[in-house]
């Protein structure tokens, strides 16, 4: 059994504080400030990704060892480690916040796993950093069973995500005011362990444009082209205002891709602010974010964005945009052309507008959408979308329900309604299954028309439109046995969040509508950030 060994790659490429001093405050001409981990009384191990420490290279006999119990809860750092915390600001809710900042992640360094790819690992719960502002740098255990769940329930989704490899209890009690009402309660501590290729952000490059150092950006900005866009820096080299324009336009694509994959999946990420926009298209931090059960493109988790509703599912991509615009502003002075940048920004919504056809097509089962006929299109799945949402349909439920319907004929009403009230969470109104029928009639001449087998139509919408999807009340049935010291939902979740493509009788009350109880209650329907 070995230990693997941490490297140091973005520490010795890049700019450090000088500051040793573990106090909050600005730091400037720095990308990173060095930080040990505070050491936790009783660290367990309550789950581990298995694929995760498989694609790292880490054995069984290592992941079951007390030396990685220590290590991934920051009990104990390795002779070769030089833990930091990156130094990065933002746009919160629309406004500059200036500095931020890891204030409660704190990168061990990283290893080369299989493939010789690097990994960079990471700590979010372990305790106070420079940029931990006013708050503990602590983290509580039910937002770390959170965020431990769902990277790993996108990962086997196939959406872009940051890993997680363990969830490791600290024996620490944390504070914490839940619903911010003035009644603080003590709460189990815990620390994850993220894994991503890298955990740079759209805030990293926008704190040195805003600081007006174009020393740190520009070698920030050549770090990133030559370990994560090698063919850009390759340009980069020979024309560097090229080079770093070719590759805003791949952060834009991949920022794109992303979007529509929480599109197609029904996830609201919740906090959509520019330090939670990562370089490399992943979906990063998780925090107060959710998933669609009925339908409604206004619906967002977050209950401090509950009035304006910033980041609720239907903004996600005029809001990816909007965070573009400000990654744009900040590589500006390395571009200098305003034109070549807002041609790539029109060219997200344009693309993005073109391929959610295409994914609502996939989802529907139709694939010869023809994206000429843009305006025919897209009043066909609006027409759905306001269907589903007036109906209140469970959005998961009904697209896979929808690969089983039978289109040999067009359905009757009675059939129609047979199909879908098991799906909604309201009684259907007669008026309304008629619209339904006439949007079907028009749905099964299209799917006609394809001439694609019925199973071979059913096998195909199953791997776009997942049977499990990681329940906002799931997460937190699990968490409320969590919190009575039985961890065994965890890691039943954790395994069926593995194959969500595929039904699994032992797992099928995961595959049913969210219950009545779950409808209003915290944690279940809307979450706040304190975590
Ligand atoms: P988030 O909303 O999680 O993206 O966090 C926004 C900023 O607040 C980031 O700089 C975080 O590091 C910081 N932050 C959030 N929670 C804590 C905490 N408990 N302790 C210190 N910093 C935190
Ligand atoms: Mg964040």
């Amino acid at each position: 059994m070995s230990s693997p060994i941490f490297g140091q790659h973005f520490q010795q490429a890049l700019p450090a504080d000088q500051n040793l001093e573990n106090s909050t405050r600005q730091v400037s001409g720095a990308v990173y400030s060095h930080v040990t981990p505070k050491q936790p009384h009783q660290p367990k191990l309550i789950a581990l990704a298995d694929g995760v420490a498989d694609q790292l290279g880490m054995q069984p006999a290592f992941c079951a060892s007390q030396t990685f119990v220590d290590v991934f809860s920051g009990n104990t750092v390795l002779p070769e480690m030089k833990p930091f915390a990156m130094c990065y600001g933002g746009h919160q809710f629309g406004n500059w916040a200036g500095q931020l900042g890891d204030g409660r992640a704190i990168n061990l360094g990283d290893i080369l796993g299989k493939n010789h790819k690097r990994w960079q690992l990471q700590l979010k719960g372990a305790g106070p950093t420079p940029y931990s502002r006013f708050a503990d740098g602590l983290a509580v255990l039910r937002s770390s069973i959170r965020e431990f769940l769902c990277s790993e329930a996108m990962h086997h989704l196939g959406v872009p995500t940051t890993r997680a490899l363990s969830l490791i209890s600290t024996g620490d009690l944390v504070e914490r005011d839940m619903f911010y009402d003035g009644h603080p309660q003590m709460e189990p501590g815990a620390v994850v362990c993220r894994v991503a290729e890298s955990f740079l952000r759209f805030g990293n490059y926008e704190i040195f444009a805003a600081r007006q150092d174009l020393s740190t950006l520009t070698t920030l900005v050549e770090y990133t082209l030559k370990e994560y866009f090698p063919e850009h820096y390759t340009t980069y080299q020979k024309d560097p205002e090229l080079g770093v324009l070719n590759w805003f336009a791949q952060v834009c694509d991949s920022t794109c891709k992303l979007v529509l994959e929480w599109a197609r999946v029904g996830f609201v990420h919740g906090v959509l602010n520019t330090d939670n926009m990562s370089i490399l298209g992943l979906t990063i931090d998780y925090g107060p974010y959710g998933w669609l059960d009925n339908f409604d493109p206004n619906w967002t988790p977050n209950t401090t964005d509950a009035q304006h509703r910033r980041y609720r599912f239907a903004n996600q991509a005029p809001i990816a945009q909007w965070n573009l615009l400000k990654l744009a502003n900040a590589l500006f002075p390395l571009i200098q052309s305003t034109q070549s940048l807002e041609t790539l920004l029109v060219g997200f919504g344009q693309q993005y507008e073109r391929d959610w056809l295409k994914m609502m097509g996939e989802k529907c089962g139709l694939y010869a959408i023809d994206v000429q006929h843009s305006e025919y299109w897209q009043t066909f799945f609006a027409e759905l979308e306001s269907l589903m949402h007036n109906n209140q349909v469970d959005m998961t439920l009904f697209f896979r329900q929808l690969s089983h319907l039978s289109l040999d004929v067009v359905p009757t009403i009675a059939q129609l309604e047979a199909f879908l009230q098991p799906l909604s969470y309201i009684p259907l109104e007669e008026d309304q299954v008629l619209l339904w029928h006439a949007w079907m009639a028009r749905y099964r001449d299209k799917v006609l028309s394809e001439n694609v087998a019925p199973q071979e139509r059913t096998a195909q919408m199953q791997k776009t439109n997942p049977a499990f999807i990681l329940r906002n009340y799931l997460s937190q049935q699990a968490i409320d046995l969590a919190y009575q010291g039985d961890m065994q939902e965890v890691l039943r979740l954790l395994d069926a969040l593995q194959t969500p493509y595929t039904e699994h009788s032992k797992y099928d009350s995961y595959y049913q509508k969210r219950p009545d109880w779950a409808k209003n209650k915290a944690g279940c329907s809307t979450l706040s950030c304190s975590s």
